[in-house]
């Protein structure tokens, strides 16, 4: 499989190339377990609703960095590329644990060259291995890559996205791309599966109807994303609408999901996973043993070992409360920053329920930072009032 798509990039690269396509282009691939995806969509499983389940999946990083050690993503920054995976899966109990270490690959060959060879490097079989590379380092002329492998619970992404009406750059690790992958990794197919795209790797695969009446037979499997031809990065990033057109075997105009995590839309778009997408990554995780070794799961409670940062309500209004009352005795800073990195508000907190005052800040996204024992964690926090 990796033979063919070693051969199948270079094909695409030149083709790339030979099209003179100016626009930004982002690569993603998978190598998913064709037969166990299948399972999960056999009845009794694809019925199975595993709602009322909290899921943890342990994950490991790991970050690229150069011969000499340096370059590659900071812990900071490796903390606010994970607050993505929360942001995309927590909404659907599904939560992450992660050690807090980070093994540094340091080394020029592997840090300018992207591939699924990393995946060999210090893996894991408990856990999804997390591979980030610099936001500078491209694939073969692509500007951004990124490639999961769920016969080895693992993925990789580098590069960014460049809006080609502003020149602005994305970078990927740091975006839904990262929850892209992990998608991938439990058993998600594209939202343009079968449909804008032929795999190979499902003989099943089949073109969804805009209608939806094969929704659950066809395409991405999934009943509650529409048909997608495949955007193809085809969208305006400041109205995140889709700039193609066409039309399905019925003659009804395709009208995709932008903000899907799983369809090829730009990062600033991309938003979130539908609950049916979030049911079949927790089936796939009851029944496929790759999936069953890098997670668990509980009807109460917390399902990871650790416990998390609770803070609520996200949205927040005028007060956040950050609940540390799991927490050991200490004294713990917290610090909200804006999207353009500047601190809007910050302080200190006994281990209790503290509530934060956040009248004063205007409407949007956040990161609130804290900090336990020297840890980073990275949090997305939306305030509306
Ligand atoms: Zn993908």
């Amino acid at each position: 499989m990796k033979k063919f798509t070693s051969y199948f990039l270079l094909l695409t690269s030149l083709i790339f190339f030979m099209c003179g396509k100016a626009q930004a282009q982002v690569y993603c691939e998978i190598d998913t377990l064709a037969a166990a995806n299948q399972e999960i969509l056999m009845e009794p499983y694809r019925t199975q609703s595993y709602s009322n389940y909290s899921f943890c999946v342990r994950i490991y990083v790991h970050v690229l960095r150069k011969s000499n050690h340096t370059g590659g993503q900071s812990p900071s920054d490796v903390s606010l590329a994970l607050s993505y995976l929360d942001s995309a899966f927590n909404l659907h109990k599904i939560y992450f644990v992660w050690d807090y270490q980070i093994d540094y690959i340091d080394d020029d060959s592997k840090y300018f060259n992207p591939n699924a060879g990393i995946f060999n490097i210090n893996n894991h079989t408990d856990g999804v291995d997390i591979y980030m590379y610099d936001d500078s380092v491209g694939f073969l002329g692509w500007d951004g890559y990124g490639t999961s492998s769920q016969l080895e619970t693992a993925f990789l992404v580098s590069g960014f996205m460049e809006d080609p009406a502003t020149n602005k750059t994305y970078p990927l690790v740091k975006s839904y791309i990262l929850s892209h992958e992990m998608g991938h990794v439990l058993s998600l197919w594209h939202t343009h599966h079968g449909t804008g795209e032929t795999t190979q790797q499902d003989p099943f695969e089949c073109p969804e109807l805009v209608n939806g009446s094969n929704a659950a037979t066809c395409g991405d499997y999934i009943t509650d994303t529409p048909a997608d031809p495949n955007m193809d990065y085809d969208i305006d990033f400041a109205t995140c609408q889709w700039l193609g057109s066409g039309l399905d075997a019925n003659g009804d105009p395709y009208n995709p999901d932008e903000k899907n995590i799983m369809g090829y839309g730009v990062t600033p778009c991309m938003s979130y996973l539908t609950p049916k997408q979030g049911n079949r990554m927790k089936v796939a995780m009851t029944i496929i043993p790759v999936l069953t070794a890098v997670s668990n799961y509980t009807l109460s409670g917390y399902p990871c070992a650790t416990a998390g940062l609770n803070y609520y309500p996200n949205a927040a209004d005028d007060e956040l409360n950050l609940d540390l009352r799991n927490k050991p005795i200490n004294t713990y800073i917290f610090q909200i920053y804006d999207v353009y990195g500047v601190i809007v508000l910050s302080g200190e907190s006994q281990n209790i329920l503290k509530t934060i005052d956040t009248s004063g800040l205007n409407e949007g996204l956040y990161f609130l930072h804290f900090y336990e024992n020297g840890q980073l964690t990275i949090k997305q926090l939306v305030v509306e009032h």
